[in-house]
């Protein structure tokens, strides 16, 4: 067990743990980082990383009391989290460090402290080791941390059992603790604790997770994030291992699909006229809730749905958003049995939903740059290929766009008869150009596309299952899903990259 640094949230933290240069030592900050939130969290990653500290944030598993959350995670206290500590830092410049210090006399841990901190009188006579500092880290306070950190008698401070690690069995997840590109590995392979289904719950055994453009956003930080660090995730597929009170919907053994909506109020406006797709509450897989890069995960059991039998697990991932997110968007462009349809981009939901295209005889014209998504959207029956800037033989009754590029708008309303509809198929998208009006007058229609409702997920699983669709997959292990986010943002997928976890 290296050392450990706990309970700072600070620069000076960084400096001192940056000078002390020794691989063992972890900054794990407890606390959230006041009003500054989570810019100022970045910061301090950011400060880490350039000068190659290795800083934990498990602010969102410390709260004043313990608890378990409605997704299963569970909120410890300081109380709990001080026995894995070494050493605890609390050098506030304005502040009394009055909560932590509690604990930290209680345990017996050495401290680093401020001299304008104002309980140092008072802990000085219960034998407590410090090392004091004036505002800033300096050449004999780094000497003295290290002097004390050597000299450390674990024998004293452990007397209370360490609960996080006691109570929990322990999985492999690919975890996202800051933003960043994905050519610097943003996902972390790491051991976390696996979830335990709360009432309504239910458990799954994760065997494969899709890997989505949304993804892509979020690792890199595209989308806001409400909470670091994060298990991406949300075409998983997986059997239903432990239920949580009052589960009726499904039973240990099944296997069911998690998709992009996790949960929704099923109160407001938006849910009760059907649009829960648009309900302000709702909560996402892989972004509000830890989703599917990770050999479990807990999910609402109304949120999970069964396959159809005809497709084996790695084959149904891609269909639980690419799928049927495509198929909200196909309903949307208002396309009908045997019209034109336009596809913009073709990936990972494109492929899907030419398919679906096809079976209601809609003659299909894909637009995409890459010679191999020409290719494929032959073999799939697109009657005609092109790029997006290319005028095709007859103008299009409807289209959906799935590049995140605003400049392809106005040119699928060139394309797009009087009265007929481009759907976006877009969570994230460079600005529109500006479009000038007769293009779009001739009453045609843009709208975007925001996720989709059960009606929807259920829908179109079982139209697929009928099809049935093929799904073009191409698999990573779980260890690397940075490759997989890569390889996905350089078009080099055919079809949809799918996470094999187990
Ligand atoms: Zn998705
Ligand atoms: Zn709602």
């Amino acid at each position: 067990m290296g050392h450990t640094v706990c309970f700072c949230a600070g620069e000076l933290v960084i400096e001192l743990l940056a000078r002390l240069n020794d691989p063992r030592a972890k900054l794990v900050i407890t606390h959230h980082a006041g009003d500054e939130g989570l810019d100022y969290l970045h910061q301090l990653q950011e400060m880490a990383t350039a000068q190659n500290v290795d800083l934990r944030y498990v602010a969102d598993m410390v709260g004043d009391m313990r608890q378990e959350l409605a997704d299963g995670r569970k909120i410890y206290t300081l109380w709990d989290a001080c026995p894995h500590a070494d050493f605890v830092t609390y050098p506030s410049l304005y502040e009394g460090f009055g909560n932590a210090l509690i604990e930290t006399v209680c345990f017996r841990k050495p401290a680093l402290v401020n001299r304008y901190s104002v309980y140092v009188d008072d802990i000085v006579p219960c034998g407590f080791q410090f090392v004091e500092i004036d505002g800033a880290i300096t050449d004999e306070a780094v000497t003295a941390v290290r002097d004390l950190l050597t000299h450390l008698d674990t024998n004293c401070t452990n007397f209370h059992e360490s609960r996080i690690t006691s109570q929990e069995v322990i999985m492999k997840a690919m975890q996202l603790r800051a933003p960043k590109p994905v050519s610097d590995d943003p996902l972390v392979l790491t051991d976390t604790a696996v979830p335990n289904p709360a009432p309504g719950q239910i458990r799954l055994k994760v065997s494969v997770c899709g890997v989505c453009h949304t993804d892509l956003h979020t690792v890199e930080g595209e989308l806001e994030l409400p909470r670091l660090p994060l298990i991406p995730g949300h075409e998983i597929v997986g059997v239903v291992e432990a239920l949580g009170k009052g589960v009726t919907r499904h039973q240990v053994g099944d296997r069911v699909g998690v998709a992009w909506v996790n949960w929704t109020c099923g109160k407001c406006d938006y849910c009760r006229r059907g649009l829960e797709n648009l309900c302000p509450q709702a909560r996402f897989t892989g972004l509000h809730a830890d989703g599917g890069y990770a050999e479990y995960v807990v999910v609402d059991e109304n949120f999970a749905y069964p396959l159809p039998p005809v497709f084996a697990d790695v084959h149904a991932a891609p269909l639980l958003c690419a799928g049927i997110v495509g198929y909200r968007s196909l309903r949307l462009s208002g396309i009908q049995p045997g019209e034109r349809l336009g596809l913009y981009g073709f990936g990972a939901s494109a492929h899907l939903v030419i398919q679906v295209a096809r079976h209601w005889d809609c003659e299909v014209y894909v637009f995409t740059r890459s010679p191999a998504h020409r290719e494929h959207a032959r073999e799939l029956g697109a009657v005609w290929r092109g790029g997006a800037e290319d005028m095709p033989p007859e103008l299009l009754d409807a289209s959906v766009t799935f590049a995140p590029a605003g400049w392809i708008i106005p040119q699928a309303l060139r394309h797009l008869r009087p009265g007929g509809t481009v759907a976006i198929n877009a969570i994230h998208m460079s600005p529109i150009p500006e479009i000038p009006y007769h293009l779009i007058y001739g009453e045609r229609v843009v709208r975007s596309v925001a996720n989709f409702t059960r009606y929807d997920a259920e829908a179109f699983l079982r139209l697929a299952g009928e099809i049935p669709i093929r799904t073009d997959v191409e698999t990573f292990p779980l260890a690397e899903a940075n490759d997989a986010l890569r390889q996905m943002k350089a078009s080099q997928i055919q079809g949809a990259a799918v996470l094999e976890i187990l």
